[in-house]
């Protein structure tokens, strides 16, 4: 009898478990197609942003030079309560370096504190936990006005859309593809530059699609090494990218940049931290 009650007890849990999963994964594809006040593009040339997420040491001691080899700057999405920990694959970049990046010209933007998946949380629990992540951020650099959230693990929900539509100029989701025509900019659209997901034929072919349509096309990523996790890009891909991009005179900038740009604000002067070092030619 008790082990009848308890495999029914574990068959209800199992089933109000499904049930939540599916809930969120449907919540999740509704955010993905509702745009809630898409953006028209206004920009006449096509963008380029790089930006990379949770920030491992290898990142900025290796990925943000060689952006900046090329003229060009990144953003970086910090999850503040991640700041000096080791994971399985790296171990994240500290505050200092943080700090430096800031300094040297890169946008910091917001990727949670505690990097849980917001489709987790109740609305007060994000919030509580953007702001954290905001803060700390200012601790590190007061100058650092983060504005420009990443979801993390790309998920999200239809609601903490709304929210984030309040609390941050632009979210960017992991969902493949390139930001054209009316966009979304609480869910924009990225391509994982990553040596396992991506070949460099395929890389060829996005940015031929970004070029050709004037579009913005973002890339995400993670580690970068020789011999990168496999979430990661190894130096010789990303410099291909930026090659590829500057080959192609397409201008590679920061999200926040690109967003100015978007909006038709290209005449505006841009604050110095975030123009890009250097204009690439045409042709
Ligand atoms: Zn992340």
């Amino acid at each position: 009898m008790l082990a009848k009650a308890t495999k029914i007890a574990s068959k209800t849990r199992y089933l109000g478990e499904s049930a939540l999963h599916l809930a969120r994964r449907a919540s999740h594809r509704l955010a993905r197609h509702v745009p809630l006040t898409p953006k028209r593009m206004r920009n006449c040339e096509p963008l380029v942003s790089f930006t990379f997420d949770d920030v491992p040491e290898s990142a900025y001691r290796i990925g943000a030079p060689i952006l900046e080899a090329h003229g060009a700057r990144g953003t970086f999405y910090i999850a503040t309560g991640l700041l000096g920990h080791r994971s399985d694959f790296w171990t994240v970049a500290g505050a200092s370096e943080v700090a430096d990046l800031y300094q040297r010209g890169h946008e910091i933007g917001l990727h949670s504190h505690l990097h849980r998946s917001s489709s987790l949380l109740t609305a007060d629990e994000f919030a509580a936990d953007l702001r954290r992540n905001r803060e700390t951020l200012q601790d590190i650099d007061p100058g650092i006005d983060a504005r420009n959230f990443a979801y993390p693990f790309g998920q999200c929900t239809l609601a903490r859309k709304h929210q984030l539509n309040r609390l941050v100029r632009s979210s960017r989701s992991i969902y493949a593809g390139v930001n054209r025509g009316l966009f979304d900019p609480h869910y924009t659209r990225a391509t994982e530059l990553c040596d396992t997901r991506l070949t460099p034929e395929r890389l060829e072919a996005r940015l031929d699609e970004a070029q050709r349509s004037r579009c913005w096309l973002v890339f995400c990523i993670h580690d970068v090494a020789d011999t990168p996790s496999p979430l990661g890009c190894s130096p010789g891909f990303l410099s291909q990218a930026l090659e590829g991009a500057r080959r192609r005179g397409m201008r590679i900038v920061t999200v926040d940049a690109a967003l100015d740009l978007i909006a038709g604000a290209a005449t505006m002067p841009l604050p110095e931290n975030l123009i890009p070092a250097q204009e690439f030619s045409r042709g």
